[in-house]
């Protein structure tokens, strides 16, 4: 990155879909003209380690990371942070500090109440100028695709297996190096188990080494999610009860394994553990399980120069098998966050044809009036699908995805007979400075 003075003001990504609020300098009280930089404070750490490559701050410049769970191992990790001067740091998070957090977490009373991912993301950017800060105050789940394809790596600190499953899948699909960090008070463990996209072998993920007792609390919560709390309940087992030194411990494994996998010094899928009260540490393959329910085969993923909502399907189906136009047929399409509803649900004796998409809520709530019996027009449960097969858009390939009553669409997800492919569309406004993002997957490693 360049030594030029960073501006005062955002740069928000500014497109109404994104999931994303990004906190300027001004915000976050940054120091302003003339605020220390990593590398202006006399020799730099980078440049001693043994092995790390000449250009490791530029590396370390071009990361775009998403950190998901800002408890007492997420926070600190993100505190190790500012000596790495990240391109971009993405934080989520839904809760807010409570009282009980004062003697965990390097806070002060003004923090209770007030998001953790504020709080975390303000503090990053006073000490991180140079590195863009976003932050959503949400389950990582409410995120959509193209909230999560533009980064290459999640760190993952959660408090719940429903939380693991879904960043393990996004990370598989997008090809993303993952890691979690975690700690187990009673016997002073801490662990972080990461794994990477890598040519030429099968990459592995977090829940690839879950046993019988981790399905079942991962059934257990999905229960209790779905009693109308809205959100899935912390791990059923209970907060660890680590002291902070432990879960510093997890948070600074997790970032050297984030600085050996970002320099290109390590794409393996490993564990590592320390126990702190035995001074062991060790360090054992994440071996890929062929059962586990996360799906590791990575996801092809196609830019349009234009808004989805603009293209046709089969536009959308060409520009997905561009790459191998062998294989043209196209088992489903998907556009993230609708349904297609093939026919509608009224008084009508035989369901009347829809062929359109609608939300996902299209069952319950009218979308539009019935031509023939003058009725509320339903999405007709049996004949929508999230998933829809290929076939059905047969009489209008031809007809944008803004006629066909998806005119937001950002993500596309077409699947064919071998392969699926991820098709997100152009945005609006710019969003991060093309310098920072040329040569992505080539020059990270
Ligand atoms: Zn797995
Ligand atoms: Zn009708």
């Amino acid at each position: 990155m360049s030594g030029e003075e960073v501006p005062m003001v955002g740069h928000p990504e500014g497109h109404a879909g994104s999931a994303w609020c990004e906190l300027t300098s001004a915000a976050a009280g940054e120091a302003g003209p003339g605020a220390l930089r990593p590398r202006d404070q006399g020799p730099d750490p980078l440049t001693r380690l043994i092995g790390a490559p000449p250009d490791s701050r530029e590396r370390l410049g071009r990361l775009d990371l998403t950190v998901s769970g800002l408890g007492s191992i997420g926070a600190a990790f993100v505190d190790l942070l500012p000596a790495f001067a990240l391109g971009t740091v993405r934080l989520v998070d839904p809760d807010a500090y409570a009282p009980s957090n004062l003697r965990s977490q390097p806070i002060t009373p003004d923090a209770i109440g007030r998001p953790k991912c504020e709080v975390v993301g303000r503090r990053l950017k006073a000490r991180s100028p140079e590195t863009r800060v976003f932050i959503r105050h949400d389950r990582f789940e409410s995120l959509g695709l193209a909230d999560l394809q533009s980064s290459h790596a999640i760190a993952l600190a959660g408090d719940n297996l429903a939380l693991t499953v879904a960043a393990s899948q996004r990370a598989c699909q997008l090809d993303q190096f993952i890691m979690e960090g975690a700690t187990h008070g009673a016997t002073s463990v801490a662990q972080v188990r990461r794994t990477a996209p890598a040519k030429g072998r099968e990459r592995s993920c977090p829940c690839c080494t879950w046993d019988q007792s981790e399905e079942r609390e991962l059934a257990k919560q999905t229960r209790f999610a779905c009693d109308g709390s809205g959100r899935p309940l912390a791990n059923p087992a209970g907060p660890t009860g680590a002291l902070a030194a432990l879960s510093a411990q997890a948070a600074s494994m997790m970032a050297f394994e984030l600085l050996r996998w970002g320099l290109g010094l390590d794409d393996s899928d490993v564990t590592v553990e320390y126990c702190a009260l035995s001074r062991v540490s060790v360090v054992s393959p994440l071996v890929r399980n062929p059962a586990c329910r996360v799906e590791h085969l990575p996801w092809h993923r196609v830019r349009s120069a234009r808004p989805l909502g603009e293209l046709s399907p089969s536009q959308l189906f060409a520009l997905a098998h561009a790459r191998s136009p062998g294989r043209r047929a196209v088992r489903s399409l998907e556009i993230e966050g609708s349904c297609w509803a093939e026919r509608g649900s009224c008084d009508c004796r035989v369901p009347p044809p829809l062929a359109r998409f609608v939300g996902r809520s299209a069952e319950a709530v009218s979308v539009g009036t019935c031509g023939m019996c003058a009725g509320p027009l339903r999405a007709h449960s049996f004949h929508t699908h999230a998933d829809a097969p290929g076939a059905l858009f047969a009489s209008c390939l031809d007809r944008s995805l803004a006629e066909l009553g998806a005119p937001g669409a950002r993500a596309a997800i077409v699947r064919g007979s071998r392969s699926t492919f991820l098709v997100v569309g152009s945005e609006p406004s710019a969003r991060t400075p093309v310098s920072r993002r040329a040569g992505r997957g080539k020059e990270r490693r």
